[in-house]
């Protein structure tokens, strides 16, 4: 899939300043799923035209770490679709950002820029104009027969599209990242809460006032009802004073009351990921001891380097729920927050011994999907919420194994939902708090 952008008008070289690009010298970038190469077609005074070609592998996508995602057979390679967008702000990041170091007052300026997206999916061209035009392109696409030897199979889905418009390079590039997958519904990757924030970072300035945002919001949260609800509230100002809580800061804001609730203050986070959890709890001088512990090395890299976490006093370390070990010993309250469904159905039993019968805190929380909800996330079908959960339990699945676990081991164990319950399904999260008895 290729995209390229022509600045038109006098020395337009200049364009490789502003995608801080050199025009002679072809670049080639690492993607998860293949790789990002960056060159010019032409460069002149008057017309200058970078390119972006991705290379994606599609047998990585039918594998691998996103397996189930995509079909062998798939259009990835060829379509323009959301890894066009985790391109170009991988790519062109600051460009997107709107900044430009010696020309900053060019990048701050609206010049000729056109962009040709080739293989955009669009079954309906119709919306093009009614997308495109309010942000005052001019548009212009090509469509093609699906197969020039079979005519009666009628015209393909896909376009090249290419508008043009007097606009500041970030403004275009930042059309380009929400509405490119817009057309393409499907997204490389499992759209949750922080859809919300690119959706709305990348919309400042011109989605509020679109009159599509209703469906550029839609079809980029994938349909997501409940994440398409917060997104237009929030884009429509409805609710003005304070965003609606995600799903994710309010399970981490019940976490945080709980703990304070039984009193705990030295706090060791089991599966603690990038530290969203740890984040909270450093900032929060109630806690004097907080420790994050991952399997996986990455996440804590991640972790070490928040800045936020970087300055504390926190401690962070490599370790297995499913190994006994005595460095998870000593604590007030231990959390595992949406951990547990990583784990292999097989290896609960070790993870029961080493969480409640090793390491044995006061407290325990526990989280976990709620299976029975699933049925509001449309495009899950019948999968489940993350490639990498091995297991997601119902309600009563829950209850059975919680109950069993503290009867076990000497605890009493209270349920409690998170996020927005309904009546049938229950809500998105469930929460197990155990207390040891005295
Ligand atoms: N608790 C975090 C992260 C949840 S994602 C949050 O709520 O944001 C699940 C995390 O569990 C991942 O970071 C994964 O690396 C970690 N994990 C998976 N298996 C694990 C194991 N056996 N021991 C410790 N952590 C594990």
């Amino acid at each position: 899939m290729l995209l390229t952008i022509t600045y038109t008008g006098k020395d337009t070289q200049h364009l490789g300043y502003l995608l801080y690009k050199n025009p002679h010298r072809p670049q080639a970038f690492d993607l998860t799923h293949g790789k990002a190469y960056v060159f010019y077609t032409e460069i002149s005074d008057e017309r200058t035209t970078a390119a972006l070609l991705l290379d994606i592998n599609p047998i990585d996508l039918a594998r691998g770490k996103q397996s189930g995602l995509f079909d062998y057979v798939n259009d990835r390679p060829y379509a323009a679709s959301s890894f066009m967008s985790t391109a170009i702000s991988k790519v062109f990041g600051t460009a997107l950002s709107g900044r430009a170091d010696d020309f900053q007052a060019l990048s701050d300026s609206p010049i000729n820029l056109t962009a040709s997206i080739t293989m955009l999916p669009c079954r309906d061209t119709d919306k093009l104009p009614k997308i495109f035009e309010p942000l005052k392109y001019s548009l212009s696409y090509e469509t093609f027969l699906a197969d020039e030897n079979f005519s009666d199979w009628g015209i393909s889905k896909y376009v090249n599209l290419t508008i043009s418009g007097k606009v500041r390079l970030c403004d275009l590039l930042k059309h380009l990242y929400v509405l490119i997958p817009v057309f393409d519904r499907q997204k490389h990757y499992w759209v949750g809460e922080e859809e919300i924030e690119k959706l709305l970072r990348h919309g400042e300035n011109w989605l509020t006032e679109h009159p599509e945002k209703e469906y550029i919001a839609a079809q980029y949260l994938n349909r997501q009802r409940r994440l398409v609800n917060i997104a237009i509230e929030r884009l429509t100002g409805e609710i003005t004073e304070k965003p609606p809580k995600t799903l994710n800061s309010e399970r981490l804001e019940k976490i945080v009351s709980t703990l304070k609730e039984f009193g705990a203050r030295k706090v060791i986070d089991l599966g603690c990921g990038e530290g969203n959890l740890l984040k909270l709890l450093v900032k929060d001088r109630h806690f004097t001891h907080v420790t994050g512990v991952d399997v996986s090395d990455a996440a804590l890299q991640r972790a070490r380097k928040d800045y936020s976490l970087a300055e504390s006093e926190i401690e962070l370390f490599q370790g297995s729920l499913v190994y006994k070990d005595a460095r998870f010993s000593g604590y007030d309250a231990a959390c595992v927050i949406e951990v547990v469904e990583h784990l292999d159905i097989s290896r609960i039993s070790t993870f029961e011994r080493v969480l409640f019968k090793f390491a044995n805190p006061p407290l325990i929380i526990i989280t976990t999907p709620n299976k029975e909800y699933n049925t509001h996330y449309e495009k899950l079908g019948n999968n489940l919420r993350h490639t990498d959960h091995r297991f997601e339990w119902t309600r009563a699945e829950f209850v059975e194994w919680a109950e069993r676990t503290a009867e076990s081991f000497g605890y009493v164990v209270k349920i409690l939902e998170v996020g927005e319950a309904d009546e049938i399904h229950g809500a998105p999260t469930q929460m197990g708090v155990f207390s040891c008895k005295e």
